[in-house]
């Protein structure tokens, strides 16, 4: 019978070095498992409109001034961007 003790001060420097490769192996590879996972998946938050802060008007994704300089107010919803006084794009309607 061989206590955990003994195990541990049998442990060789090769052995201790293989086991922290294993674990940096398992935690690499569950982590990219992880990021695979989160950006595959189509995540409804990535959809937000753009409040330009100058006209004061917001756009919905794929307008041609969604994106612009002064586009930096984000809102989730439609809703939300009326509620802050913000207008309808007219050439994309969100
Ligand atoms: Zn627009």
């Amino acid at each position: 019978m061989v206590t955990c003790g003994l195990l541990k001060s049998n442990f060789s420097d090769m052995e201790r070095i293989h086991v922290q490769v294993y674990i940096a192996v398992v935690l690499i590879l569950s982590f990219l498992i992880a990021a695979l996972v989160f950006n595959v998946v189509p995540n409804e938050s990535d959809f937000y409109y753009q409040g330009d802060y100058v006209t004061h008007l917001f756009h919905k994704p794929g307008c041609l001034y969604y994106g612009c300089k002064s586009c930096t107010v984000i809102f989730r919803e439609r809703e939300d961007a009326i509620k802050a006084g913000y207008l309808p794009c007219k050439i994309c309607n969100p």
